[in-house]
């Protein structure tokens, strides 16, 4: 079962409900729902099945995806 790591969205689905691709960052599931893009780790099985685990999203970010803009510096009158 994969939970969508989309905080508002957390949605669950079974690992036939989603498509598993890679982008090159490797396999990841868009969510159905809301499409935000949810990172696996593939695991490959002794009976050659491939199994795919959900990456948390702590580990998965490696670049920032959202932009912290700055609160506005209060500016002094001279
Ligand atoms: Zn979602």
């Amino acid at each position: 079962m994969f939970v969508c790591q989309n905080q508002p969205c957390g949605a669950r689905w079974a690992p036939d409900e989603v498509e598993i691709h890679n982008e090159g960052q490797g396999p990841l599931f868009r969510c159905p729902l809301c499409g935000a893009r949810n990172h696996l780790q593939a695991r490959h099985g002794r009976d050659g099945t491939v199994t795919y685990k959900q990456v948390p999203r702590e580990q998965a970010v490696k670049t920032p995806a959202t932009e912290v803009k700055r609160a506005a510096q209060p500016r002094r009158r001279g």
